[in-house]
This record gives C-alpha cells, structure tokens and sequence, in this order.
C-alpha cells in the first residue's frame, strides 16, 4: 500500500486525535518510519516495504516487492556474510550488523545497519521475518555514531574498534562452518622517516595509496583496517583449513609484498616501500580476537626483526619468546635504581708500541637470578621500550666518573669509549647531556669516546651531521664502530667528524684464511688512514689474526687475545702494572694465553 504525502499527513493527524484503528496505526508508524522496514516470508521473498526502503534501495515499490532479500542485501561475493546471516537467524532468531546494498547507490561505499528479527509466531515455527534498515548517516542512534567513528578518515579504512568487531563476527561465524580464518597485521617499514622527510600532505598520500594497493589485493569479503599509525589489519575469512590456511595466507602476503613493491610516486619523487608482516590462524594458534591479534603482532615483531619484506607465522615459540622479553623488560626498569648495571671496561691496544691507550666502556647487568646477562641480550629490549634513553644517559655519566677517578690516580691516561644507541640521537639531548657530564666531571673532553654505528647515522642523516659536529666541537672524540655491517661506504662516512673507526670482528674471524676478508679490512685500513682515520680492530683473539693485522698497518686492536672487558679495579690493576702487548718476536710457540694471564 503506497500512501501520497497528504494521506500520510492526515492518517497521522488521525492517530494523533486517537481516531485510528489497529491496523491503521501500524500502516502509519510504517510509513513515517525514516528506518527501511521489509517485511519477508521464510524463502526471504519480500512481501511488504515501507517508503524508506524502497528509497534506500534506489528503487520503485512495485520492483521490490516480490523480490528475495538475500539478492538486495549483499555483493554475491559476499557469500560468507549472507551465510552467517542466515544461519544466525535460524539459530538465534536475530542478526544485526552492516551491509552494503547492492543497489543503493555507490553501493561500494554506502553502508547500512540492518537489524533482521524472525517472527514467531506460537506454533514456535519462523514464517516471516522483520527487516529493519538504516543509513548510517541519517539515523544517529549511537550505535551509528560508533559505526561512522569506526572509520578511519584519512584512508576510509575501518579502524581498529571496527576490524576487532568484524573480527568477532567472524570467528562466530568461523566456529559455527568449522572455517579457518587468517588475521594479518603489516607494518610500513621506516614510514616515519618518509613522513618527516618528504612532509605530512605526502605521507597521507602513501597512507591512501596503501590502503587502496591493499584493497585490491584481498576479496570483497577480507576486510582491511588500518589500525595503528603505519600499521594495517587484514581479515581472511575464506580460507582453507590446516596447512591450506598456511599457505593462503602466504600466498596473500607475498601478493601484498608485490602491490606494494611497485613505487609510488609522491609529488615528483618515487619511494618505495618495504613492509613486515605478522600471521596467527584461527583456530589453530587461538580461538578469541584478543590473542590473535596479540599474536599476530608477536609474528610481527619477529618479521620486523629478520628485516625487510619478510612475513613470520605465529608459532607458540614466539609467544614463549614475548613471554620472556616481557618480563626482562619489567625487570630491567628496576635494574638501574637496583644498582644492577655494572660497566666494564675492555682495553684498545696499540699494535706498535703495545700499549694500553684506549678502553671501551661495556654495560653488564647483574641480575638477582639469572646472573650476568649480556648487553647484546638485554641491549634491543632497552632500545625498543626506549629503556635506552635513561640507561644510556647513565652510561655517559659513569665512565666520565671513572675517567676522572683514573685521572686522579696519576695512571697512564687512556681514551674511554661509550656506545651511544641510535635513540639517544632521536629522542634526547645527547649534546647538552654530554656538557653536563664533562662540566660535572672537569675531565679533559679528548679523553671520551662516543663510539656511533652507522645505522644510527643513517635514519636521519642531516640531524646527525647537526649532533656530531656539535660534539666534536667539544672536543669529544667520534668512533665509528662496527664498520662494515651496515650499509654505508667511506665515502659517505668522510662527511661525518669521526677520528677512529672500528672494523666489526665479523671481518677478522677468518682472516687468516679468508683471503676476501683479508682483502676487504686492507681496503678499509687504506681508506681510512687516507682520511687521516685511526684504525681499532675488534675481535681479535689469535695469535694469527694479530699477525695479520700487524702486516696490515692496522693502529690499535680490542680483543679477547690480550684482554675481555673487566671490571674497572683490574684495569686500574692492569694500567699500573703497565700491562702490554708483547712484540711479535718476544712471543714464542708457548701458549699465549697463559703468558697473558688468562
Ligand atoms: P660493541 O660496541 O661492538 O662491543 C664489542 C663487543 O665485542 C663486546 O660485547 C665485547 O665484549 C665483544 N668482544 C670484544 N672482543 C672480543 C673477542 O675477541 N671475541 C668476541 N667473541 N667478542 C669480543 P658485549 O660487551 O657483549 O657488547 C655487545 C654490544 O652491546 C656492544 O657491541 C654494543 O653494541 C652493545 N653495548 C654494550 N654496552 C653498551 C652501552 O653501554 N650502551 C649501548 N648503547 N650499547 C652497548
Ligand atoms: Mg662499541
Ligand atoms: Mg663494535
């Protein structure tokens, strides 16, 4: 029955008067609805629609009435939702949630909330169903509100709150059908630089560029959401089950790895981008969105970790793994105001003249149970949760403190080196921290060390220009170190103030009888010595090795050969014992680490 405008005036005026009848009044509650009624037999042929529905649908009463519901509901590639509805109708009796009418217009991205209630009737037999339907702009009920806050504005991707929905309905959904589901998180691997570099108007652009690359790569029933900063959730719903689910969703990552390999152009610039990506399956690694999604993070973070491109599976060693970084976080926040952290000391000798001329500054963590733990074991954990800043600012003040506590002992006066961690350059004032210390220590300037690696310098490098010439202006000293690991020439390096540079022991290992490696650190010696560079090599702990470093001109060396890092009483010991490097022809075929007191 299709009321004009004036009929429907009237008709309410009536039942405002109280002079409608039952059936009259439901007519005009129907009608004056602005929420799309349908009401629909149990083959979900739609009987009767009320105004705003035929209207939502774009479409005339007539041609609606007649027609399945299920074909006006959904893309018919949306099989998993209109199996879900319908299963959770005969089960429940009720399903709510979002759906994209085909026929509205700009369906894509028309979404509406539609709530189906089955009427039973007391034979307990479903005959008809009631189909409510709303836009979500129009009605501001406040579950829309959430609904429209549940998109992301930038790339109009759901947001988290919404993916963790979408996530629940399908692990139900998944449960009832005994499916597997894939949930995906990818991370843009250093998106922060090219946002602060190439500008905030270009960094949204690659945000919409990845968001739209991510989108064509899924089904229309997947869902993307963007759910962090730099971060995207992928939902995979239509999945095979046990290894299949393994290898669909590496098959989804590696075609989301080739999307966004492609460069994208920005302004006149062309970036691209390298990604990390983190898989959990439902059912086989956790049941409930909360842990997948935890999950999925771990891998991620594994991902992250093995570099760039790279997607990890969850696995429950992971999880094992997270368990106990987790809590050596929470012990190493204590560590510092617990008197934990010790730093040792590892001298740099001279290869000509034998002597101890330099020592490295080497953190140590005494824990209560677990003993000493390594720097490289609890060093990334304190670089992630940013642990690194204080204990880093720590550092700098110690070995300043010991620099003097050795000047006043009258002992030979040696270089100390500091590590100083690539955050230290981001998120403090190294150069106003150092002044302090040097101004609270009245030590001379030339006698600290910053020892810097080239990963650190290479984030952002301008900045690092900035901070390293401020102090070298100091006259603070400037150490590459474990040169050759990363990705820098020499070339690059003369830019930067450093006066020593430290070839990383991956290079000496086998140097005896790596031609290759022997050949490289000779290269390195050469260039360095032409920029007037002196030259410490680490690692050394043969007799052989030494040789060939000799032969090489290299300056100084660091290794277990004369010396680990010790506590700073032994090298106090050692520096007045005046402790040294014998020369090649005072060591003979006796065991040399007995002659060096090992
Ligand atoms: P690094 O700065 O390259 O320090 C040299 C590392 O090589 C030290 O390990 C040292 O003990 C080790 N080493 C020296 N000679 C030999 C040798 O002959 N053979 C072998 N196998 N190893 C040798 P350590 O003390 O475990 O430190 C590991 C890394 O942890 C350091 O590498 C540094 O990157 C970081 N680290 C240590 N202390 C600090 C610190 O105070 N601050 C920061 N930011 N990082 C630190
Ligand atoms: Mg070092
Ligand atoms: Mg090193």
């Amino acid at each position: 029955m299709v009321m004009n405008s004036k009929e429907r005036t009237d008709n309410l005026v009536e039942f405002l008067n109280g002079r409608t009848s039952e059936a009259r009044l439901l007519d005009v509650l129907l009608e004056n609805s602005r929420e799309g009624v349908a009401l629909v037999d149990w083959r979900g042929n739609i009987r009767r629609i009320n105004r705003a529905f035929a209207r939502m649908m774009h479409q005339p009463h007539e041609t609606l009435e007649g027609k399945n519901i299920v074909r006006l509901i959904s893309h018919s590639e949306d099989r998993a939702l209109l199996e879900e509805i319908v299963e959770t109708l005969w089960q429940d009796g009720y399903w709510s949630g979002n759906i994209r009418p085909w026929l509205a217009q700009d369906s894509k991205n028309t979404e509406m909330f539609l709530k189906i209630s089955a009427i039973l009737p007391s034979n307990g037999k479903i005959r008809f169903f009631l189909c409510q339907l709303s836009e979500i702009r129009i009605l501001r009920s406040s579950v829309v509100q959430t609904m429209e806050q549940a998109r992301d504005p930038l790339t109009n991707l759901a947001t988290r709150s919404l993916f963790v929905d979408r996530l629940e309905q399908a692990i139900s959904g998944a449960k009832r059908h005994r499916r597997s589901l894939g949930v995906l998180i990818l991370d843009l691997d250093r998106f922060k630089l090219i946002n602060d570099s190439l500008g905030h108007e270009l960094g949204d652009e690659m945000l919409r560029i990845v968001a739209a690359r991510l989108i064509q790569c899924l089904r229309t029933s997947d869902s993307v959401a963007r759910i962090g900063f730099d971060e995207f959730g992928m939902l995979l719903t239509d999945i095979d089950e046990g290894t299949g689910a393994i290898r669909n969703s590496g098959f989804v990552a590696r075609k989301i790895y080739d999307a966004l390999a492609r460069p994208a152009i920005l302004g006149s610039q062309e970036v691209e981008l390298s990604v990390a990506i983190g898989i959990t399956l439902f059912p086989q690694d956790a049941q409930d969105s909360e842990t997948l999604l935890k999950n999925a993070e771990t891998a991620l973070d594994h991902a992250r970790r093995r570099g760039r491109n790279n997607y990890q599976f969850f696995s429950a060693e992971m999880a094992e793994t997270a368990r106990k970084r987790f809590a050596m976080e929470s012990s190493l926040r204590h560590a510092m105001e617990r008197d934990e952290l010790k730093l040792y000391y590892q001298p740099q000798v001279d290869l000509g003249s034998g002597q101890v001329m330099g020592a490295e500054a080497l953190i140590r963590w005494f824990h209560p149970e677990k003993g000493m733990i390594s720097p490289a074991d609890f060093i990334p954990i304190a670089e992630e949760t940013g642990l690194i800043v204080p204990i880093g600012e720590w550092v700098i003040r110690t070995a300043c403190r010991q620099i003097a506590a050795w000047k006043v002992m009258n002992l030979p006066a040696i270089r100390v080196g500091v590590n100083l961690s690539p955050l230290q350059f981001q998120r403090q004032d190294v150069v106003g921290i150092i002044k302090d210390v040097l101004q609270e220590t009245g030590i001379d300037p030339a006698s600290l060390d910053l020892e810097i690696t080239e990963s650190a310098i290479m984030e952002d490098v301008e900045k690092a220009i900035r901070i390293l010439a401020s102090i070298s202006a100091l006259g603070v000293h400037l150490s590459i170190d474990d040169f050759g690991t990363g990705y820098s020439s020499l070339s690059q390096l003369r830019h930067f103030p450093f006066k020593t540079l430290k070839i990383d022991r991956s290079f000496v290992r086998f140097i005896t009888e790596n031609n290759g490696d022997k050949a490289i650190v000779n290269a390195i010696i050469a260039m360095a010595h032409s920029l007037d560079q002196n030259v410490i090599v680490e690692g050394l702990e043969t007799e052989g090795q030494l040789a060939v470093l000799r032969a090489l001109n290299c300056n100084q060396m660091q290794g277990f050969l004369f010396s680990a890092a010790v506590p700073p009483e032994e090298l106090t010991q050692m520096l007045r014992e005046g402790r040294r490097l014998p020369f090649p022809q005072t060591v003979g075929s006796e065991n040399i680490n007995q002659k060096w007191g090992h």
